[in-house]
């Protein structure tokens, strides 16, 4: 499948949104691997939301996909990427969920507790909300979020952003039903582009998940 994305739009992230990821990305550096947890759990959300659309009778685009989850690794272009085949995203939800807080807890939590003593606040708010999406900017220098959401004719969306503030959102071509999340590793975080260590950490992170998981091509 060719993926081409067109010129797009820039938009920033919240300014809370963009105290909590820098506060996450920078004093996190011992618990980053939760990032993992984090991506399944939200492919194993969008999974069960569709199961739920199937139910209900719903129409669903792509209505022959299986339900799974497949995640890569790649040592040498130094990347991490999840592949879902549930009810992924359209534009405004990118808007609203991937640049905004979406969970209400830590957004209060933030409010409560100011921006100092970051170290404390950032692990607090990981024990008690976890830290979603944005945990994937403790390993990435960029993400890129390929999604194609299950309602009839809506187009889908390449959205990128470094973390730093900014994100862009385009239109793309050839996107599946669902969500790919690709993560450009940083130097110091490419472990997380190996094999066996992502094997480990999937098993340790998955638990929960109702749906199969493949490792390059393999039952995880
Ligand atoms: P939470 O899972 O608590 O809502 P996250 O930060 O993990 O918080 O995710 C924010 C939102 O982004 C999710 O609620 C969901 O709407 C959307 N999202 C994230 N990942 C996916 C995905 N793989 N498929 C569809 N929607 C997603
Ligand atoms: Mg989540």
């Amino acid at each position: 499948m060719t993926l081409r994305i067109g010129k797009g739009d820039t938009h920033e992230f919240q300014a809370e949104t963009r105290q909590l990821l820098d506060i996450v990305a920078r004093s996190l550096y011992s618990e980053r691997e939760v990032f993992i947890r984090e991506v399944i759990s939200n492919a194993s959300d969008a999974l069960e939301k569709l199961r739920h659309l199937q139910v209900t009778g719903e129409k669903i685009i792509d209505e022959e996909l299986p339900l799974e989850i497949r995640i890569s690794t790649d040592s040498v272009k130094k990347t991490f990427t999840i592949q879902d085949t549930g009810v992924g995203m359209t534009k405004e939800e990118m808007i609203q969920n991937l640049g905004t807080i979406a969970r209400s807890g830590s957004k209060a939590f933030m409010q409560q507790h100011g921006s100092d003593n970051s170290n404390n606040i950032a692990t607090s708010i990981i024990g008690q909300f976890g830290v979603g999406f944005y945990s994937t900017f403790m390993v990435a220098d960029s993400v890129e979020v390929y999604s194609r959401s299950v309602l009839q004719d809506s187009p889908s969306y390449h959205w990128t952003s470094d973390g730093t503030g900014k994100y862009k959102i385009a239109e793309a071509e050839g996107v599946q039903r669902g969500t790919k999340i690709i993560i450009r590793l940083k130097d110091d975080a490419t472990d997380f582009s190996s094999n066996n260590i992502v094997q480990d950490l999937i098993k340790k992170y998955s638990n929960f998940v109702g749906s199969p998981i493949y490792l390059d091509g393999e039952c995880a």
